[in-house]
């Protein structure tokens, strides 16, 4: 085919006009060669075009664009024959690429390009690899191709025993589900339920749960392949970002399939992107698969469902349920809210909206029914009574006394202090509060110092091993050693610095940095895979190594200021306001059946944001806003705010899980679970012993201050410290 050939982007809706306007007439000598491609079935919404188009376009009666030539057509089944069969003999596309992993239900595989033989010599090559050659030369521009066409295009080693798993592949699918054509069926029925409840979800005001991106009415499996894409809506109408709603689904082990899908046009398309705005959005720093999911309030991206063989009816229903649990207020939601109804959102799904499937499959009422059974009682905490408590005036008025017993309430002004410090020597382990601690060029002397690795040396966190914060580390600066403790373990020493002469330095990653490290020892090492019932090592960051703290959270650092880091993900410092844990356990609060109030218990709350500096704020997230604190003598930049994940929902003390906790989170902060700020001290001169306290004063400088008057700011500082 032509080397030099240009393209042209076609459009559903100039395919269905082309199919009016009839061919470009062309003389019987015009030798232009067209490719007209397109996928049997969209990968993004699941709409399946019309295979007609293979043979009008092929046989001139319709054209994609309008020039004179003779049409091929490269029909794209990766996605369409994962769920149907593909009658070749009736569709002759001339190119055919298909993807048999995802026919199979694998994340990746083989993959084949069917050529049709007939166009097999219009293709040329323009490189080569190994076993495609009949001869070359090494010292000569001569290479001639094999004959047959497969032998000259499957460059290097063919993946030979994926070929061969192949027929077990085919057989085992046809012995499950007795062939394609049942698959294309299931796959349909699923696809067409799930479609019909997601869309009859409402919030109480009439706003739909849901927008969902698609060119057909899941009407029929000509048309529709079992894919559903969305996003989630507030009742506002707002998106709710894909990537927080992905972290939703993992609470509920469901993994999602969120973004452009590697396909940016039908995003375009269905979100009204511009190109204009990718370009932008690319100058904003988002790139295809990050989880920017928002910007200015307009999607980047969706949630993408889809169904293969396997999926069950119960599945689809495991999702409804997560989509129905996890629907979200409006921030305006929080504000105290009048009569218990108008706070209270539930699913409407009406009854006869519901999709019957057939009888026996029909959704049990109770599971989307409507009013306040929106919940199954089955999964945990996800009563929609319990979800959106409504606040009171009794509840401000509590939440007020709780305050003024906390002493966050000091009016503006108020002095704010330190009430706790805590390190975590030992990374993803237990906290060791202090009251005075001293400072050192990581951040507080010793704070995730240590890490607990497994067998191949990869750091362990509490996402796989909950049991992590069991293991209590306590340090003794006068002895020089640090005591872990676990229940049912005898305590265990470590020495705090390492024999230099003998501690083998060995390399680590941590969040994709290199750090030197040291194995802790055989002793230790036995204690730990005994507590946890697998091989682990402790190991220490190299006191000689320096890892040096990336502009990561968008910041310049001041100019002589490299801040290094110990074996934490982000940053030096993470400091919480109490005022915020005071507004977030106000949302978890629960009532018992005698309608008493339960709180989570405050230090619960605090040691699962797991900060090294507690202070009490005067108002909930104020510490947002700051732009630089002091902290006694010692000064502080705040480098933004601490994006949390479902690590939260584990409760420190046993490691135990609860959803529920970073649902709250998420739905009062208006999406973006964010909670407490990082810390980098500036310039610390350590040639006199820096310490940080509890009771010591926190002086904020609020962020457009910072900015405004930088350097006397600045400054200012300096004249503090010397
Ligand atoms: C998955 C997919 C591809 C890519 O196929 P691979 O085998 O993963 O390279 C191309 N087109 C569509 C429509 C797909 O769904």
């Amino acid at each position: 085919m032509a080397v030099n050939a240009t393209s042209t982007a076609v459009s559903p809706e100039d395919m269905w006009s082309a199919k009016e306007q009839g061919a470009v007439a062309c003389d019987p000598n015009c030798q232009l060669l067209h490719l007209f491609c397109y996928p049997a079935q969209s990968n993004y919404s699941g709409t399946r075009y019309p295979l007609s188009w293979i043979g009008e376009v092929k046989s001139g009666r319709m054209s994609p664009v309008s020039v004179p030539g003779k049409w091929f057509v490269l029909l794209d089944a990766a996605s369409y024959v994962t769920t149907s069969p593909l009658d070749l003999s009736a569709h002759q596309a001339d190119f055919v690429p298909i993807s048999f992993y995802k026919i199979f239900g694998f994340p990746t595989g083989l993959g084949a390009l069917l050529v049709n033989n007939r166009v097999a010599p219009l293709l040329r090559k323009n490189y080569f690899g190994g076993g495609t050659a009949a001869a070359y030369l090494a010292g000569e521009d001569f290479y001639i191709p094999r004959q047959s066409v497969t032998e000259r295009f499957e460059d290097g080693t063919i993946s030979f025993l994926d070929i061969i798993a192949l027929k077990h592949g085919f057989d085992a699918l046809e012995r499950l589900t007795g062939g394609m054509e049942n698959i294309r069926q299931h796959t349909f029925t699923l696809a067409q339920y799930t479609y019909t409840a997601l869309s009859s979800l409402h919030y109480p005001n009439g706003a739909p749960v849901v927008r969902i991106y698609r060119d057909s009415d899941f009407s029929s499996p000509d048309v529709q392949g079992p894919v559903i894409n969305f996003n989630v809506l507030d009742d506002n109408g707002k998106v709710i970002g894909y990537s927080q709603v992905d972290k939703m689904a993992s609470l509920y082990n469901i993994h999602l399939r969120t973004g452009c899908f590697c396909n940016t046009g039908a995003c375009q398309r269905h979100l009204g992107i511009s190109n204009e705005k990718v370009k932008k959005h690319l100058q904003a720093g988002h790139v295809c698969g990050d989880d920017v999911d928002l910007i200015d309030g307009q999607p980047t991206g969706s949630v993408r469902v889809s169904f293969g063989y396997m999926s069950t009816l119960e599945d689809a229903q495991a999702f409804l349920r997560f989509i129905i649990a996890t629907r979200l207020r409006s921030p305006s939601d929080q504000l105290p809210a009048g009569p218990r109804k108008a706070g209270v959102p539930s699913a409407e799904g009406k009854a006869q909206d519901m999709p019957a499937v057939t009888d026996r499959h029909v959704l049990p009422q109770n599971d989307i029914g409507t009013g306040s059974g929106v919940c199954p009682d089955s999964h945990p905490g996800s009563n929609a009574m319990c979800l959106h408590p409504p606040q009171s005036e009794a509840t401000r008025n509590q939440q007020l006394s709780l305050e003024k017993a906390a002493g966050a309430l000091h009016g503006d002004h108020g002095p704010r202090v330190v009430t706790n410090l805590y390190l975590y020597p030992i990374k993803s382990c237990a906290a060791f509060e202090v009251t005075k601690w001293p400072v050192g060029n990581h951040g507080l002397l010793y704070d995730r110092s240590w890490m607990v690795v497994n067998h191949n040396g990869i750091c362990l966190s509490q996402k796989q091993e909950p049991r992590l914060c069991l293991i209590q580390p306590f340090i003794d600066l006068q002895q020089r050693i640090m005591v872990i403790k676990a229940q049912g373990m005898e305590p265990i020493e470590v020495p705090l610095e390492e024999d230099s002469k003998q501690a083998q330095i060995c390399q680590s990653k941590v969040c994709a940095d290199r750090v030197n490290t040291y194995d802790c020892g055989e002793k230790v090492a036995s204690w730990l895979s005994k507590f946890f019932g697998r091989p682990c090592h402790l190991i220490k960051q190299s006191s000689s190594f320096q890892r040096n703290a990336k502009k990561k959270l968008g910041k310049d650092l001041p100019p002589g200021t490299a801040a290094t880091l110990s074996l934490v993900n982000e940053a030096q410092y993470l400091l919480i306001n109490t005022s915020s844990i005071l507004e977030l356990q106000q949302q978890l609060c629960t009532s018992d059946e005698n309608g008493k109030k339960e709180l989570f218990p405050m230090k619960d709350l605090i040691s699962r944001f797991r900060a090294n500096i507690i202070t009490n704020g005067t108002r909930a997230f104020e510490e947002e806003k700051w732009g630089e604190i002091s902290i006694g003598p010692l000064r502080f930049q705040v480098l933004g705010p601490c994006h949390r994940c479902q690590m939260i929902c584990i409760d420190q003390k046993t490691g135990q899980r609860n959803q529920n906790v970073f649902q709250k989170l998420s739905e009062s902060r208006e999406r973006k679970v964010n909670f407490g700020v990082y810390l980098m001290h500036e310039s610390l001169d350590l040639s006199s012993p820096c310490f940080l306290s509890v009771g010591s004063q926190v002086l904020p400088v609020s962020k457009e201050n910072v900015e405004l008057h930088n350097l006397p700011a600045l400054k200012k500082h300096q004249d503090v410290s010397s």
